[in-house]
């Protein structure tokens, strides 16, 4: 009888993980940057993501969800991102959105990863935020609309924009990498 029971409760474990409608069985699954990553996570998917926090909450590790799902912010000077150089390109960590290249990325000093424009208009979505008696505008990923960070007026040209970026919210993938992966998908 024990084991009966362990093995549905095993059953529904396993259905749960496939509550996604997104296709995984690509390639970008496999890869080493994206294993402990959930269902929904893909790099090449572009179909939204939506999911309550209770869903989330589950699949995201604790840092991840606090930004992405409660519109926290990191502390600033505390991203690995922050004053990283290397070329490559920047994904949602929730979802797997591609969200900024790094030739975008400048030092603005302000403590946080910061850009001036996305890879795509439609990889970023925009909200009025009011709270903390501040109006700025929250910026958040334009395939699950995880909260990512704000956008300022305040940039560099050609955009005059500056995108202050939580760096928990963002996973990096180098240029070397993306091409190969990209040939490999050949
Ligand atoms: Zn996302």
């Amino acid at each position: 009888m024990q084991k009966l029971i362990f093995v549905s409760i095993w059953a529904v474990i396993v259905a749960q993980g496939c509550f996604s409608q997104t296709n995984h069985s690509n390639k970008t699954a496999m890869d080493s940057t994206d294993k402990n990553k959930h269902a929904a996570y893909s790099r090449t998917d572009t179909g939204k993501v939506v999911m309550n926090d209770d869903e989330w909450r589950k699949i995201l590790p604790a840092d991840v969800y606090h930004i992405a799902r409660e519109k926290g912010t990191e502390r600033p000077y505390s991203s690995k991102y922050e004053a990283f150089k290397e070329a490559g390109t920047y994904y949602c960590a929730a979802c797997g959105n591609a969200l900024f290249k790094s030739d975008t990325k400048f030092e603005s000093g302000c403590g946080w990863p910061s850009f001036y424009e996305p890879v795509t208009k439609g990889s970023i979505i925009y909200a009025p935020d009011h709270s903390h008696g501040m109006d700025r505008t929250e910026v958040m990923c334009g395939r699950c609309k995880a909260h990512l960070g704000h956008v300022f007026n305040d940039g560099p040209p050609p955009t005059g924009l500056r995108y202050c970026i939580n760096g928990v919210v963002l996973d990096f993938t180098r240029a070397q990498e993306a091409e190969k992966k990209y040939k490999d998908s050949l």
